[in-house]
C-alpha cells in the first residue's frame, strides 16, 4: 500500500534520514521505533507531505505521490494525528471532528461518520458539545485520533499517540489501535512505548540516526534485542 524508497530529509543542512526504505502492506499495523532523535517523526512527516524530501519516492496504492501538496495526500486517503494531539483547545469536540472531514462535502456521510466515531469512542460522545481544551489528555488524544479517521483515510499515520498519558490511558489508546485496524485501515505507527508497538504490529521498523537498523515481524524481537538495536550494539 506504501512504498518509500530512498527517503531522505534535512532540516537545514543537518540531514535527519539518509536514504531510508520501507513498505507498508494493506490491513496491517507497522511500527517506526527506536530511541530519541532518530528520524521517526520527520519520517512521518515526509510521508504525509508536511516537510519535503531531499531524495526519494512515496507511492501509496500503486500511484506515485512524491510530489504532492499534503491537502492531496489526504484526499487520496493519509491521515496524519501528529505528535503532542494539537486539538483546537477552544472549540466543542464535536468542531474539531468536524474539522478533519475538510476535503469532504459529504454532509449525510458527515453526519453517520461522527455516530460511528461515537460507538467507537463512547467518551467523546457524551461530550460532543464540550471545549476540547477542559478534556483530558487521553481524552484529547481520542479527539486528536477521531479527527483524523474523519477524513476516512485508508492508511493512519499515528505519531507517539500514548505520549504524556496515564498507564491505564496508554492501553486504552494502544487498544484503540487494534479496533482502528479491526475496521480495515492500515496504521503507520510511531511509539515510545515501544515493547506495546512491537505487541500489536505486523511488522517493526527499528530506526537510529536516521537509518533503518533492524526489520522483522513485531512478535520476532524480544526487549533485549531491542534494547541493542536502540544503542547501536548488534
Ligand atoms: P523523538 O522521539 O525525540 O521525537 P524522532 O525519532 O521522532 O525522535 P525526529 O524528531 O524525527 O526524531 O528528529 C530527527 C533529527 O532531526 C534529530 O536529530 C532532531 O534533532 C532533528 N530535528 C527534528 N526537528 C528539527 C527541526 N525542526 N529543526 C532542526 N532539527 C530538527
Amino acid at each position: 500500500m506504501l512504498d518509500v524508497r530512498g527517503l531522505s530529509v534535512s532540516y537545514g543542512p543537518i540531514r535527519a534520514v539518509h536514504g531510508i526504505d520501507f513498505t507498508v502492506e494493506r490491513g496491517t499495523v507497522v511500527s517506526l521505533v527506536g530511541g530519541n532523535g532518530a528520524g521517526k517523526s520527520t519520517t512521518l512527516m515526509a510521508i504525509s507531505g508536511i516537510l519535503p524530501m531531499d531524495t526519494g519516492t512515496v507511492r501509496f496504492g500503486g500511484e506515485d505521490i512524491t510530489s504532492l501538496r499534503p491537502e492531496l495526500r489526504v484526499r487520496r486517503g493519509i491521515a496524519h494525528v501528529p505528535e503532542g494531539r494539537r486539538v483546537f483547545a477552544g472549540m466543542s469536540v464535536r468542531e474539531n471532528l468536524v474539522l478533519g472531514a475538510y476535503c469532504r462535502h459529504d454532509r449525510a456521510e458527515i453526519a453517520s461518520d461522527l455516530d460511528r466515531l461515537t460507538a467507537l469512542f463512547p467518551v467523546l460522545g457524551r461530550r460532543m458539545n464540550q471545549m476540547a481544551g477542559t478534556l483530558s489528555g487521553g481524552q484529547q488524544q481520542m479527539v486528536a485520533i477521531a479527527r483524523g479517521l474523519m477524513s476516512r483515510p485508508s492508511l493512519l499515520i499515528m505519531d507517539e499517540p500514548t505520549m504524556g498519558l496515564a498507564p491505564q490511558m496508554i492501553d486504552l489508546v494502544l487498544d484503540t489501535v487494534s479496533d482502528i485496524r479491526a475496521q480495515g485501515i492500515t496504521v503507520l505507527l510511531v511509539e515510545q512505548n515501544a515493547v506495546e508497538a512491537l505487541r500489536l504490529s505486523d511488522r517493526v521498523y527499528v530506526m537510529r540516526l536516521g537509518r533503518i537498523v533492524h526489520c522483522g515481524a513485531g512478535a520476532d524481537i524480544d526487549s533485549d534485542q531491542l534494547k541493542a538495536f536502540y544503542m547501536g550494539v548488534d
